[in-house]
C-alpha cells in the first residue's frame, strides 16, 4: 500500500469524507521533502480552495502524518512525520529540521499541572541553533 492509501484509509476509518480535493492536498504534503509552508501546498493544489487546504493541514496535524515547525523567524512550517508529539532541532542557519525522539518537558508538565492544578492539554518547544555541518571550518570559511 502506498503512502497516500495509507492516510486515506486512516482519514476513512475515521469517518472522514475523502474528496478529489483533500487528496490533492495530502499527494502534495506526502510529495515534499524537509520543511514546507501551506502556501507551498497552495501552489501545488492549485484547484483546491483555501479553506480545505487549512482543514486538510490540520487534520493531518491531528492524525500525526504532519507536525508543525515553528521556524526562528516566527513562521509556521509542516514536516512530514508519524512520531506523535515531539520536538525539534532547528539549524537557523541552513534551515535543517531534525525531529527529536523524546519529549524533553514531560516530567515539567506534570509538576506544573500538580503545582498551578491545571489540566495542561499542550506545550510548544522547538531548540534552534547551528547544525555540525554548518558549524564545520568550510562552512565557515565559505561564509566569510
Ligand atoms: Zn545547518
Ligand atoms: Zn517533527
Ligand atoms: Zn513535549
Amino acid at each position: 500500500m502506498s503512502e497516500l492509501e495509507s492516510v486515506i484509509r486512516k482519514l476513512e476509518a475515521l469517518d472522514h469524507r475523502i474528496t478529489p480535493s483533500r487528496v490533492a492536498v495530502i499527494a502534495a504534503v506526502l510529495a515534499q521533502s524537509g520543511h514546507f509552508s501551506v502556501e507551498e501546498i497552495m501552489r501545488q493544489a492549485r484547484a483546491v480552495g483555501r479553506a480545505t487546504v487549512f482543514r486538510t493541514m490540520r487534520l493531518l496535524t491531528d492524525l500525526d502524518v504532519v507536525c508543525r515547525v515553528l521556524l526562528e523567524d516566527g513562521s509556521l512550517h509542516y514536516r512530514v512525520s508519524r512520531r506523535g508529539h515531539h520536538h525539534h532541532l532547528v539549524c537557523v542557519s541552513c534551515g535543517n529540521v531534525q525531529d527529536l525522539d523524546e519529549c524533553a518537558v514531560a516530567d515539567l508538565v506534570r509538576e506544573l499541572a500538580a503545582a498551578t492544578e491545571y489540566e495542561i492539554e499542550g506545550h510548544w518547544l522547538e531548540f534552534y541553533g547551528r547544525c555540525a555541518s554548518c558549524r564545520s571550518p568550510l562552512a565557515q570559511a565559505a561564509k566569510a
